[in-house]
């Protein structure tokens, strides 16, 4: 079953996750489009490549260890 999530929960877990990469950098335009610099920018789960609506295996498998 799919976990829902707070906010919180999903800038922790990508705080914490390797395999985090921005959108917008994957899109090859880099970080500088975020108007932040890469340390500054808030890093969250949904901002990521690898979310897929909620999807990411990862963040299913940290989500239901809280
Ligand atoms: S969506 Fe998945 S890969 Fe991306 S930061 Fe969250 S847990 Fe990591």
């Amino acid at each position: 079953m799919k976990l829902a999530s707070s906010e919180k929960q999903l800038r922790n877990i990508a705080s914490e996750c390797q395999e985090f990469e921005h959108i917008i950098n994957a899109m090859g335009y880099g970080y500088s489009l975020l108007n932040v610099s890469p340390d500054a920018f808030v890093r969250r789960c949904s901002d990521c490549v690898n979310w897929f609506g909620g999807e990411c295996i990862i963040y299913q498998d940290e989500i239901k260890k809280d």
